[in-house]
């Protein structure tokens, strides 16, 4: 992950000042590190509003009890692995998009993530720039999405 600076928020502070509120990301790691990174990305924006859970039962229970706009899901983690997370998670919220963000899960788990219904993947160690445009290119494909259903 790399510093802050530099990252262009236009294209993500318009849509959200279109719809008139922050998107709301949780953010399901276990490394501190990882985390860290994501709520230095959310205090340079108003944008996004970022939670946080640090293994998948906690994801599952937030996401249970909250309104997220996208979740960015870690694979290999105690309590409840991400795969299961995805599963529990897409049951309850079919349109909530989820992002895999690892580093070093098999092929064979990244799939199963997929075929569980993650929407996209990013490999850690992760760019911010690059964390920040999946983000916005997935909420955009949620907000078309909804729009049409
Ligand atoms: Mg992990």
């Amino acid at each position: 992950m790399n510093s802050v600076k530099n990252l262009d928020l236009t294209k993500i502070e318009t849509m959200s000042q279109q719809r008139g509120k922050p998107f709301r990301i949780l953010v399901v790691d276990d490394e501190p590190r990882v985390r860290d990174v994501f709520k230095e990305f959310c205090e340079v924006t108003r944008s996004v509003e970022v939670d946080i859970a640090v293994n998948g039962l906690e994801a599952v229970e937030k996401v249970q009890g909250g309104d997220y706009d996208l979740v960015t899901m870690d694979l290999i983690m105690p309590e409840m692995a991400g795969v299961e997370a995805v599963s529990r998670i897409k049951e309850m919220r079919p349109y909530l998009p989820i992002i895999i963000v690892t580093g070093n899960a098999t092929e064979k788990l990244v799939n199963e993530a997929g075929v569980r219904g993650a929407a996209s993947l990013l490999y850690k160690p992760v760019m911010l720039k690059d964390f920040v445009n999946e983000i916005i290119v997935t909420l955009e494909k949620s907000q078309d999405r909804r729009s049409r259903a």
